[in-house]
């Protein structure tokens, strides 16, 4: 079965927050000003179970659904992720992937990989050990999140993505090094032009470094070249090097809006169903899963939002939106 929304858009992934906390503070998705010791993360009880995140998959999986993405916060804080891994792996989607900021990497690649994971993404904004202590702004170590990349190659979660969100006067001159990190080992990475995401993250559009700046930039060390996209909707612009030595990727949410082609949905850690990663509301399936829906029921219920909506949020940017309520990325989950 395939769902299709207002503008024809399918319903194809789905991005599952598991936890709304993180021991970073990314000072564009958590600045500690505003993430500190007084901010109400959500309690135990109301984040989904695993079951009750199981049960939903299946359901997304039988209205269409094959690509999903476990993300946070920080995914791999949340106790016995690993389980959870296993119980999706079972649904045998066409694709299980995870998004991380690597420090727990290390100590958790393998057990990942033998619970089913397939692949990770893990973030890392600079290869400069000062410039990444400022960025996750807790003194995390860039050792020992290149540690986990290469303990994940190891566990076979490969083609290993890198996300680098890149910020005008912040880590734009690590673009190179980052480039030059990656080429020949088979990693891809991705640049992210920063993002309005949430309301306390202080986003400005002269912080932003447009993806066309960050290609000039790489292209003209290393000849690139474009590639076709994956499949119809796949977020990053795909560029590989013309020596034959790897890939690269832009994500143009700024620059180049891509809602066209949007076909996520977004289920945060308490069980709310996001249409986009902007929204400022989504729809609560925690309450209807505990009072006894059935699986029909639920199906209803995604049916109801996803062919109602109109999502184009990054098409329609403009100086008013920027400040509009809406939920913060380490909430949704990116
Ligand atoms: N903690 C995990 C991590 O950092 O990979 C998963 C959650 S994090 C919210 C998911 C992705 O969103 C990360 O790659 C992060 O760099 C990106 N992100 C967060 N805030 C962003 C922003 N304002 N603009 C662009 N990307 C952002
Ligand atoms: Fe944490 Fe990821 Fe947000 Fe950084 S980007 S604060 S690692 S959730
Ligand atoms: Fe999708 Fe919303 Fe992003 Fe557009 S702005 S691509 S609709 S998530």
């Amino acid at each position: 079965m395939n769902l299709a929304d207002t503008r024809g858009r399918s319903l194809h992934d789905l991005r599952i927050s598991i936890t709304d906390r993180c021991n970073f503070r990314c000072r564009y998705c958590m600045p500690r000003e505003i993430f500190n010791r007084e901010y109400e993360f959500l309690q135990r009880e109301l984040l989904l179970s695993f079951e009750e995140i199981t049960r939903l998959t299946g359901v997304f999986q039988d209205l269409g659904v094959e690509k999903v993405r476990i993300t946070g916060g920080e995914p791999l804080l949340r106790k016995g992720v690993e389980e959870l891994i296993a119980e999706l792996s079972a649904l045998e989607l066409q694709d299980l992937t995870l998004t991380t900021n690597g420090s727990l990497l290390s100590r958790k690649a393998q057990g990942l990989a033998d619970a089913g994971l397939r692949r990770v993404t893990v973030s890392l904004d600079s290869m400069d050990p000062e410039v990444f202590a400022t960025m996750n702004d807790v003194d995390f170590p860039v050792t020992d999140v290149l540690g986990g990349i290469e303990a994940a190659a190891a566990a076979g979660l490969t083609p290993i993505k890198i996300n680098m969100v890149v910020k005008r006067g912040v880590n734009a001159d690590g673009v190179l090094p980052m480039a030059e990190y990656s080429k020949g080992t088979g990693h891809i990475v991705r640049f992210i032009e920063f993002m309005d995401v949430g309301r306390s993250n202080g986003w400005r559009l002269d912080d932003v470094v447009p993806a066309q700046e960050i290609l000039e930039t790489i292209a003209a060390k290393y000849p690139i070249e474009p590639v076709d996209p994956n499949y119809a909707g796949e977020v990053a612009g795909r560029w590989r090097y013309k020596d034959g030595s790897g890939e690269i990727g832009v994500i143009t949410s700024i620059s180049q809006p891509f809602c066209g082609d949007c076909t996520r949905a977004r289920l945060s850690a308490e069980g709310v169903l996001y249409t986009c990663l902007f929204a400022v509301g989504g729809i609560d399936f925690r309450a209807p899963l505990r009072a006894g829906a059935t699986d029909d029921d639920l199906k209803q219920m995604i049916t109801d939002l996803w062919t109602q909506r109109t999502d184009r949020y990054s098409e329609l940017r403009s100086e008013a939106t920027v400040d509009l309520p809406k939920v913060e990325m380490s909430y949704i989950g990116g």
